[in-house]
Order: structure tokens, then C-alpha cells, then sequence
């Protein structure tokens, strides 16, 4: 395929718009997949499990299909992008290989809160965009009314909007065409220097890593030795060939081409994202590559049984090879035992992970609480960025070292129906939202209008349930997207939970001083029906420094020593339960609580 025949093309959408659908029904229409008879949706682009269950893709996927159109068959690249917010960087990396997206809107909820952001990266990267509106079968749809919500959101012009239903498939055709007639094909010498992008990689038990790359310049042939640019390791290419959905040798890879390689690379760490290929012996200026993955949300996670550690580590570590945006570092904690502490780039993205893990490790892990990575800023001007609560600065000797202490900030974008405005403002508020602002994002529209709020808020506000509460705040209506807005100083303090006065490590969280009433208690209340009753009484305190912030106590198991002794027994009975208390002061003093496992992944895993 000459360049001039090549479309590389994305899809994005604010989740469920129906970007799989339409993907799904792209491959059939080229004939890449059979029509199912059932009529039903495969979404062939969403392999994992997680992603069929939850109906969300997180992995960006890609297929190619041919395409006749005048007279011509054309080789169209699907880059399929994952259409969370925790998944942007995918997004990104994604965007990166293509020339043009077709912007996918649903016509019956119209412009949502993701639709906006997916939008801007595609137009920061300077790509094509090809309007269309989904769902025109449904009876709610209005796609006059949603036609001119994307124009005022986006300047888009109403005369390019193409008006589709991917599950009908009527109009689906028209999207194919726009692709090869409003779409730029890629540029790029044949008789250049190989230059490859290096966008994503997989493991394939039998011939190791897999890597999907997009060949900018020259040509990439079966045999060629070519080189990393990031690491100067030299492969020779084994396999070559595009992904049909899957995968089909070609021997080539011409320029504009986007396909995947084996190059006997052992381990998956040697396939950089962003990274440049190129041949061996003729060197080139890399692409420009982008930044890495961020955790944003990190959390230990140990094994309900301590000696089951090994068994959980090798269970992460085949998952980050398919996952390398989650970071994993050991940890080991006096209450938990040995544990590994994992980054990860969301909420959502840390659930699926556990999902993942349950799946594959076979049997419950315990969570600990979320915590996002604070920065320790110390008068000597030395910074700290630290992302477990045990790391914060604590004995008065460091914390006179202390300038301050700055947690990382989001800027929210919502969108909402206008009868639920004042309900989600309040939202925010109570999350410590800055900077509020809202707009109409219907100019004078006689219909319930949308409108859409921005503010800026501390991402430590919505790892926890912000998101749930979102939705059911708003009968489920409103949707959420954030992106990243830096660092802010914050009045920020490390709450430690104590069992008979010990502190358990583990359970440390950092709060904002506002909130710390509210967060001792509310976990003192949980510790209290998780802990199971000892043999003594045990104080459960939340404690910020040396100042108890909230208390309960448990009360102590009552071995029934008393029963059967009746009324002339009073002494013996007394005597009994001196000696019961007693040994009760015994215990209390050695302070052992036994909390067992169990008890710590009831308190971490119900929200
Ligand atoms: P994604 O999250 O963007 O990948 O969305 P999906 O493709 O998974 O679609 C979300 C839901 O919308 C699914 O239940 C689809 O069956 C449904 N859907 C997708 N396209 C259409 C359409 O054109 N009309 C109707 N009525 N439903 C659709
Ligand atoms: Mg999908």
C-alpha cells in the first residue's frame, strides 16, 4: 500500500457513545469480521475480560481492514482508544499514530463532560476531526438540538456532522467514506531511514514481546536488524505483519503503516512506549515521544494469607506486563506483613486492576486505603514526594523542617442537567472545591438545558467515592472528567488509628485538618464492627500527632466463667471474676490485639 491508499484513524467518545459498537460494526462492513447472526454486539476490540464485563475498554487495541472505494482499496488503521479519564495517557499514545478521529456523540445525551477533553487532545495533536452523531435510531434522540451543542462546544459546522446508528448500522458506510475523503493520509518517504513509533506491546507466551508500532518513514522488512533508540539494544525482526483483527504476516511495513512486530524481545520493560526504531547502522532523530505514564493514586496490597506473598507477586508481575502503567514497588508493613505498593493512574484504573488480580491470583487481597502523592517541601528548599502516609513527616525534629506540605490538584469538568446544579455544586464544595465556575451549554435552548461546571479540586477529594456520588446525586446524569492542574499548598496532617494505644501502620491517612473530625470518626466507626472482641477492652482511637481526634471502645469478650454458680456461691463467683480480670490487666498490658486478616480486608474492601 502506497501512503496515498493509508488512513490511520481513531475513535473517541465519552464512554458508552458507542465507540465499540461502531468499531465492531467498521470490521464488518470491510468484511475483517463475520457479521454475528445473532445479531449481537462481540466488540472484537475489547479482549480482556474486564473490559466485556465492566463495558469499558482500558487497553488502546488496534485492527486494520481494507476498504474499495473508488475504484480502490484502501488500508484504513483503527487505533482504538480507552475512554476513561484515568486511561488519557492511553489515549494519548493512541492519538499519536493517527492522522485523523471521528469524534463520536451520542444523540441522545448530547456533549458529555469526556466528549470535551477527548476532544482537545485530539485537536492538540492537530488531528482531523470527523463529527458524528450516534444513536439516531432512539426514540430520545435529538440530533438537531445536539448538532448545535457541538458547534457551540467545539465550533464544529452542523453540515459535516454525520448522523449514524452504529447498532442499525445505517449511515455507518458514510463514516467509512469520510474516512479516506476528509482524512489526511500519512506522510513519509519509502526511501528514508526507517523510522518506527513504538505505541504499545503485548506478551505472547510463544514468541515473547509483541509490539504494535506505526512505521513513520522507510520501510520495515522481515529480517531487518533494527535498534531501540531508548535503550541501543539491536533485535532482528522475526515476524511482521498488521493486525486483521489479528494478526497477519506481511513481510513489510510500508510508511503510514501501522502493524505489529516480534523481534525476540525476552521482556516486556524492553518495549518502551514513544519509543523510535530504526535500522541498524542508520541512526535518526527520535519522535517526538511523550511523557510517561504518572501514578496518581497509590495503595499497598497484601495477601489475606502472610504466606501466600510469593503466589501474589508473581500474580502482579505477569499483570504489569500487560498493564505498564501500574508501578509496583515492595512494602512491608508490622500489620500486614510482606505487600507490594502499587501505582496506578485512577480509581477506576486501580478497581480493574483488582479485578484483575482477583482473576488471576485466585483468592482476595486486601486494599489498603488510596492515598495521591503529597510533596514534602523542606526549608532547605529540598522537595520529597512521598506516596505512602508513613512517609509523612512526623516527630517535631522533621516536621521544624518543613516548609510545606503540597497535594496534587485537579481541574474538574462536569456536565449536568440544570435541575441538578445546585445539588452538584454542593458536591464540590464539600470536596474543597477552588475556582467554581458554570456555563450554559445550550444557548437559549427551550428543553432542559446542560450546563457545565469547572472547578479545581484536590485529586485526594475523588479517589474515595466522588464519583458514585456523582452519579447518584444526579440520577445518574451527570458525567465527570478532570485533567491534571499541578500542585497546591495545603493545610494537610498524618492521622494515625491506634489499638490499645499501638499505632497500626497500615491504616494511616493523611487528611486535610477541615475533614479530620469527620475521617476519624468514620473509620473508628468502621475498625469497631470490623475488629473482632478480645479477651480486654480496647481503646480504638484516631489520633493526629499526640491529640485523639475520635474514640470508641470494644468492649471485652465475657468468657462465661459465672455460669452455673448460683446464689451461696457468691464468693466463689466474686472470686471468679477477680481472677478473670486479672489476667484481662495481664493481657491489656502485653497490648496484643489480634486482628486478623480477615478483619482488615472487611474494614478495606466494603466502601
Ligand atoms: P463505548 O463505551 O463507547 O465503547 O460504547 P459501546 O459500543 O459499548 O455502546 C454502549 C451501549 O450503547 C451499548 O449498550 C450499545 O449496544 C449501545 N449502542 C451503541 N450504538 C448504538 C446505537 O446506534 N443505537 C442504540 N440504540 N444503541 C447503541
Ligand atoms: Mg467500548
Amino acid at each position: 500500500y502506497s501512503p496515498d491508499l493509508i488512513r490511520n484513524f481513531s475513535i473517541i467518545a465519552h464512554i458508552d457513545h458507542g465507540k465499540s459498537t461502531l468499531a465492531d460494526r467498521l470490521l464488518e462492513l470491510t468484511g475483517t469480521i463475520q457479521k454475528k447472526k445473532s445479531g449481537k454486539n462481540e466488540q472484537v476490540l475489547d479482549k480482556l475480560k474486564v473490559e466485556r464485563e465492566r463495558g469499558i475498554t482500558v487497553k488502546a487495541q488496534t485492527a486494520s481492514m481494507i476498504h474499495q472505494h473508488n475504484g480502490s482499496g484502501f488500508l484504513l488503521n483503527l487505533i482504538d482508544t480507552p475512554g476513561h479519564v484515568d486511561f488519557s495517557w492511553e489515549v494519548s499514545r493512541s492519538l499519536a499514530a493517527c492522522q485523523g478521529a471521528v469524534l463520536l456523540v451520542d444523540a441522545s445525551q448530547g456533549v458529555q463532560a469526556q466528549s470535551i477533553s477527548v476532544f482537545h487532545n485530539a485537536k492538540e495533536r492537530g488531528l482531523k476531526i470527523i463529527p458524528v452523531l450516534n444513536k439516531i435510531d432512539l426514540p430520545a434522540a435529538e440530533p438537531e438540538r445536539i448538532a448545535e451543542q457541538m458547534r457551540a462546544t467545539f465550533g464544529i459546522d452542523p453540515s459535516e456532522i454525520l448522523k449514524i446508528s452504529a447498532k442499525t448500522g445505517k449511515g455507518v458506510q458514510d463514516v467509512l467514506d469520510a474516512i479516506i475523503e476528509r482524512l489526511p493520509a500519512p506522510r513519509g518517504p519509502k526511501e528514508a531511514p526507517l523510522k518506527a513509533f513504538l505505541f504499545d506491546s503485548f506478551y505472547d507466551r510463544y514468541r515473547g514481546v509483541i509490539s504494535l508500532i506505526n512505521v513513520q518513514e522507510g520501510v520495515l522488512r522481515k529480517g531487518d536488524k533494527i535498534a531501540s533508540y531508548h535503550t541501543r539494544k539491536r533485535y532482528e525482526v522475526t515476524d511482521v505483519g498488521i493486525m486483521h483483527p489479528e494478526e497477519i504476516p506481511t513481510q513489510n511495513l510500508y510508511p503510514g503503516q501501522v502493524g505489529y512486530i516480534a523481534c525476540n524481545m525476552k521482556q516486556s520493560s524492553e518495549a518502551h512506549i514513544g519509543d523510535t526504531l530504526y535500522r541498524v547502522g542508520s541512526e535518526v532523530e527520535p519522535l517526538a515521544g511523550f511523557q510517561p505514564a504518572k501514578a496518581m493514586v497509590f495503595a499497598g496490597v497484601f495477601p489475606v494469607e502472610n504466606s501466600e506473598f510469593p503466589k501474589l507477586e508473581e500474580s502482579i508481575n505477569r499483570l504489569t506486563l500487560t498493564d505498564r502503567s501500574v508501578t509496583v514497588q515492595r512494602e512491608s508493613s508490622a500489620a500486614l506483613g510482606q505487600g507490594c505498593r502499587l501505582g496506578f493512574l485512577g480509581t477506576l484504573h486501580m478497581d480493574v486492576f483488582r479485578q484483575r488480580l482477583e482473576d488471576e491470583y485466585d483468592s482476595n487481597v486486601i486494599i489498603t486505603a488510596p492515598t495521591v502523592p503529597y510533596k514534602i517541601i523542606f526549608h532547605d528548599g529540598r522537595e520529597k514526594l512521598i506516596s505512602n502516609p508513613t512517609e509523612f513527616p512526623e516527630t517535631t525534629d522533621t516536621a521544624a523542617r518543613v516548609k510545606e506540605v503540597q497535594e496534587p490538584m485537579v481541574k474538574a469538568t462536569i456536565i449536568v442537567p440544570e435541575e441538578y446544579v445546585g445539588e452538584l455544586m454542593e458536591l464540590c464544595f464539600s470536596h474543597r472545591a477552588d475556582a467554581l465556575e458554570h456555563r450554559y451549554l445550550d444557548a437559549g435552548a427551550a428543553t432542559a438545558s446542560r450546563i457545565m461546571i469547572n472547578c479545581l479540586l484536590p485529586l485526594s477529594e475523588i479517589v474515595t467515592g466522588f464519583f458514585d456520588q456523582l452519579k447518584s446525586r444526579s440520577s445518574g446524569f451527570a458525567s465527570f472528567d478532570y485533567e491534571d492542574a499541578g500542585y497546591q499548598s495545603s493545610d494537610l496532617a498524618k492521622m494515625s488509628f491506634l489499638l490499645n494505644a499501638k499505632p497500626v501502620d497500615a491504616l494511616a491517612l493523611i487528611v486535610h485538618r477541615s475533614a479530620q473530625e469527620k475521617v476519624g470518626r468514620h473509620w473508628v466507626k468502621k475498625l469497631h464492627q470490623v475488629i473482632p472482641r478480645q479477651l480486654f477492652e480496647v481503646p480504638i482511637q484516631a489520633a493526629i500527632g499526640k491529640k485523639v481526634i475520635a474514640r470508641e471502645t470494644l468492649k471485652a469478650m465475657r468468657a462465661d466463667v459465672t455460669a452455673g454458680l448460683y446464689g451461696g456461691h457468691y464468693e466463689r463467683k466474686m472470686k471468679h471474676l477477680e481472677n478473670q480480670k486479672e489476667s484481662k490487666r495481664k493481657m491489656k498490658r502485653l497490648g496484643k490485639v489480634d486482628l486478623p486478616q480477615e478483619a482488615f480486608f472487611n474494614l478495606l474492601s466494603n466502601k
